[in-house]
């Protein structure tokens, strides 16, 4: 198995040569710190929005290496959310939030058509599923939630038959169908952005290094300066690292365990559809099929990150590929004896309210908080962000993700204690119930924590 910070997507999508670091001082319209998907999809809906534009992205490596070339590569609406939304923003705005997240799903598609970018786009149904007995139904709230803004089809319960219909793992006990998601080789579509803005002369600087946001637009890094009218943040977890977000979000880290081709067991379980599956537990596992029928299959139990230091032990962590491997096995038990070829892992940039905030700083516009939920909504929040940064409102800027009450975590050392006591106790509970056995009430306590706060984690 090769265990690399980067992993098996990036392998497949190919080698690109970096661009070259900013030297001395320059001025552009827009300058965008950080090319992961949010930074690059602000770049491309702002020459849709100004053609001439002169925009300038900062990349610290390389454009895609991060989590937007690595992840499950699950393209979800924001439909998961619903119920956050409709008891944060009323009716109303919960729906126009979760239709603006369907448009990204669609727009992300469209956009590898019309650029003829191969990222292995193919929509099918999100299954979630129960696993365990204390599982079966935790989906309910989110039915009544789409029901509720007028959007029964988009989030169905299933029966276990149903489920097992369309994959077959001895595990699942039943689930929900969210209609619109889609999937995609997360390198591929990284990569195929930055290609497609270096052809439209957006000027790229890689291994550079943001070391200074001035709330003015101004940028630092340790070779030069760029002075410009508006400066976008989209730095995912490092967003902890800039001063006035320390508090903004936790991290936390996600990883995943790939095997070797073996269409023929996606055959005999009949997982032939395409379908992403989460399961529904606090700490999710998520899994998906590849192209060249391989399963991708993820967890969301890594350790937490202390501020937004601590990201590479975070990124190459043993013990947590070994669980993950197990589960997998667990679900698909006709596993055992093939190979895992390879294992990854990256951080999460966790927002209190589980959905992504957008949002402005003088003029400095930012947009973390992905949650696990970033390949379709950083699409949408790049339409966000090139509206901020060229100052015009519309109905994207209105939406409720914009500037949202401020819910802050706690400081550090407290965030990183307070976080990993609540993740040994999900541990703890999870294994429980895998187990067939009631948490103790000491572990349901902590592990209720989040909720009794209002926080929420990874999904
Ligand atoms: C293992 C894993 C699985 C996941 N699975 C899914 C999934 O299936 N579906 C889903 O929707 N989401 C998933 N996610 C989350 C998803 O990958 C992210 O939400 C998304 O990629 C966020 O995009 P981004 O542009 O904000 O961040 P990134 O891709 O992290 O991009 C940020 C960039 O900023 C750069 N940077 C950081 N600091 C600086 C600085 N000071 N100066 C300059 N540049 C800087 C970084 O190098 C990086 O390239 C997963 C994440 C992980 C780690």
């Amino acid at each position: 198995m090769r265990h690399t910070r980067h992993g098996w997507w990036l392998e497949e999508a190919g080698d690109v040569t970096p661009t070259r670091p900013l030297e001395g001082d320059a001025a552009a319209d827009v300058v965008i710190v950080g090319g992961g998907y949010l930074g690059l999809w602000t770049a491309w809906h702002l020459l849709e929005l100004e053609p001439e534009l002169d925009i300038v992205v900062l990349e610290a490596a390389v454009c895609g290496h991060g989590p937007s070339g690595r992840n499950g590569g699950f393209c979800e609406t924001l439909w998961g959310d619903a119920q956050t939304l409709r008891e944060k923003a009323g009716d109303a705005a919960a729906l126009t939030v979760c239709r603006a997240s369907e448009d990204a799903v669609r727009g992300i598609g469209a956009w590898c058509e019309a650029n003829e970018v191969d990222a292995w786009y193919r929509q099918a149904p999100m299954l979630r599923v129960a696993t365990t007995e204390s599982q079966v139904g935790s989906w309910d709230e989110t039915v009544r939630a789409a029901s509720a803004l007028g959007a029964p089809e988009e989030v169905v319960s299933v029966s276990a038959e149903e489920v097992r219909g369309r994959c077959a793992s001895p595990l699942f006990l039943g689930g929900a169908l969210y209609q619109l998601n889609a999937t995609v080789q997360p390198a591929r579509l990284a990569l195929g952005l930055r290609a497609k803005l270096l052809e439209r002369s957006v000027r790229i600087h890689e291994r550079t290094e943001v070391t200074r946001l001035g709330r003015d637009g101004s940028v630092e890094t340790r070779s030069g300066r760029v002075t410009a009218s508006s400066a976008v943040l989209s730095v995912n977890s490092a967003a902890a690292g800039f001063p006035g977000y320390r508090l903004s979000l936790a991290v936390a880290s996600s990883h995943i365990v790939l095997t070797e081709p073996i269409p023929e067991v996606l055959e005999e379980i009949g997982w032939t559809g395409g379908e992403a599956i989460v399961d529904s537990r606090t700490l999710v596992h998520y899994t998906r099929t590849t192209r060249d029928g391989r399963i991708a299959f993820g967890w969301g139990g890594g350790t937490m990150g202390f501020g937004s230091r601590r990201v590479d032990r975070l990124e190459l962590a043993p013990d947590v590929i070994a669980r993950t491997r197990e589960s997998l096995i667990r679900f698909f038990p006709q596993l055992r004896g093939r190979a895992v070829t390879h294992a990854w892992g990256g951080p999460i940039d966790v927002s209190p309210t589980h959905l992504p905030i957008f949002g402005s700083r003088g003029r400095v516009h930012h947009g973390f908080g992905f949650t696990g939920n970033g390949v379709g909504p950083t699409y949408l929040g790049g339409e966000i962000l090139a509206r901020l940064a060229l100052d015009r409102r519309d109905e994207r800027t209105r939406l409720a993700i914009v500037e949202p009450d401020r819910k802050l975590f706690p400081p550090e050392p407290f965030r990183y204690v307070g976080s990993s006591l609540i993740r040994r106790a999900l541990l703890a509970k999870d294994a429980a119930e895998d187990a067939g056995r009631r948490p103790s009430t000491a572990t349901s306590l902590v592990a209720s924590l989040p909720h009794r706060l209002g926080l929420r984690l990874p999904r």
